[in-house]
């Protein structure tokens, strides 16, 4: 009785090598015909990259394993169409021998019935191995070369920047559209003002900035979109970064950046509009805005959002939606539905009588620059270290993350050595009541009422015809004695800023 085979072709998406399945499988076809085997069936993956996945995540390469007819063979082409890592191919040769057969890779020579054969087919997984990474970071490198050198890659130009042919060379750079990039600039110093988004895009509307291209097409003037104010802010293009997810397999679109060898964003301070520390603070500044539930609320809601966010409930302690009750501003708590409206002029009210007469003290974070102002950037990106070291596949790549890591906490080491202070410190901005007076829209009035109030806490209580003003209790931000006279120390001041 003649022995049997099955065939396994393979042809990758990045067409990496030009040998087609047809071919493949022709050649096998003769190489079984030359030993007399019978070829029993054919398996085939097409279009499947073995760097990105592992045989048993292919279809072609399961059906194979799970193929019950009785055969001794599995005929390839090479071996590298099995699997690029030698993990991988360990993996299923084992899967092989568990089911009684051998592979037989023509390109190779190789008979993995004899244990030469498996001796050298480790050798030789290993150079496919080589080859597989050498492949990939050949693309990485031409794309990063691209990036850094401050020229485009291809894909979309991000509102407020253009596309200009490259001074320096070949290619196209990116450059701030200077008829759009005000209105980035004007949209992202009122989220870091404290601003919600909602007023960002009314803003937006308000002063008629023009809309990307995209939303001009797909809807006709309806204004700007609050998603597309979101995305556009929270490109990290605002800071002069480029998004860049090298051997980012996975169809979502990751949000990294391009870095250099210590892992550092690379910046280009032309196409920034802020600093990358700015840039993360006003990105958190986004993650910390109101959930997705409380944004219809306030999108329907005609009243002014000069409590917007302040409001919490005392009982689940959680953010109270605002929304309006018969026509009036009112707050419901999203867990247990507990409201209260009604509120802002009493609320006015107690904080012009609390803190009218007493200085608006302002903070004002200054910074003594010099080494320091990477540290927030070195500090992320440890912190991003930490995450992939614990999700390292194996421990090489541990080990080269760990390197990373070591020659990161040097460069801190020695950027904290020349680290400037930064200094918490309070400006005397006058008194509060006259600041209210001069405040002039909600935006303004909300910036004064926030350097007073920490939050206004509702506890359940009659819901009925006016306001149950026992159910509101007051965190101001600074203790009541904090007035004009005297000059409070550092200390004193540092101490109020942490409590
Ligand atoms: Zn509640």
């Amino acid at each position: 009785m003649p022995h049997r085979a099955v065939i396994y072709a393979r042809i990758s998406v990045t067409k990496e090598e030009s040998v087609s399945v047809d071919r493949q499988v022709e050649s096998a076809r003769q190489y079984a015909a030359s030993r007399g085997w019978e070829v029993v069936e054919v398996f085939t993956d097409d279009g499947v990259s073995a760097t990105h996945n592992s045989p048993q995540a292919r279809s072609g390469w399961t059906a194979l394993l799970s193929y019950d007819r009785p055969h001794e063979y599995v005929i390839v082409w090479k071996i590298d169409r099995v699997a690029r890592r030698i993990r991988d191919f360990w993996d299923a040769v084992t899967d092989l021998q568990d089911r009684g057969r051998a592979l037989v890779s023509i390109g190779d020579n190789l008979d993995m019935s004899s244990t030469v054969g498996q001796i050298v087919a480790g050798v030789l997984a290993g150079f496919a191995q080589l080859e597989a990474e050498a492949i990939s970071d050949r693309v990485t490198a031409a794309r990063r070369h691209l990036l850094q050198n401050g020229r485009l890659p291809g894909g979309t130009v991000p509102y407020g920047w253009r596309a200009l042919p490259n001074p320096d060379g070949a290619g196209y750079v990116l450059a701030q559209d200077p008829e759009r990039v005000e209105y980035v600039r004007g949209a992202a110093d009122r989220v870091r003002g404290g601003a919600t988004l909602y007023s960002v895009v009314q803003w937006l509307d308000e002063v008629g900035a023009p809309l990307p291209r995209a939303s001009q097409s797909r809807r006709k003037s309806t204004g700007w979109a609050y998603t597309t104010v979101e995305r556009l802010l929270r490109n990290p293009v605002l800071a002069g970064m480029v998004p860049y997810n090298p051997g980012n397999s996975s169809k979502e679109r990751g949000s990294d950046v391009l870095r250099d060898e210590n892992g550092l964003p690379v910046v280009d301070p032309a196409v920034a509009v802020m600093t990358p520390t700015e840039w993360r603070a006003m990105v958190a500044a986004l993650d910390n805005n109101d959930s997705p539930r409380a944004k219809p609320h306030a999108l329907r809601s005609k009243t002014s959002a000069l409590l917007s966010g302040l409001v919490w409930c005392g009982v689940c302690d959680a953010r109270m939606h605002r929304g309006t009750t018969q026509g009036r501003e009112s707050y419901s708590c999203p867990r247990c539905h507990q409201t209260i409206s009604r509120i802002q002029d009493y609320v006015v009210e107690q904080f012009l009588w609390a803190k009218g007469e007493h200085v608006r003290w302002t903070p004002v974070r200054e910074v003594y620059e010099s080494g320091a102002a990477v540290l927030p950037e070195i500090e992320a990106r440890l912190d991003e270290l930490d995450a992939a070291i614990r999700d390292a596949p194996d421990r090489a790549a541990r080990r080269r993350l760990q390197q990373k890591q070591d020659a990161l906490l040097d460069l801190r080491d020695q950027k904290r050595a020349e680290a400037p202070r930064t200094e918490l410190r309070y400006e005397d901005a006058g008194f509060f009541a006259e600041a209210w007076a001069e405040a002039e829209g909600v935006e303004a009035q909300r910036a004064v009422l926030d350097d007073a109030l920490e939050r206004i806490t509702v506890r359940r209580g009659r819901t009925g015809r006016g306001l149950d003003t026992s159910r509101l209790t007051f965190s101001w931000r600074h203790p009541d004695q904090v007035g004009p006279l005297p000059e409070p120390s550092q200390e004193e001041l540092a101490r109020w800023a942490e409590g």
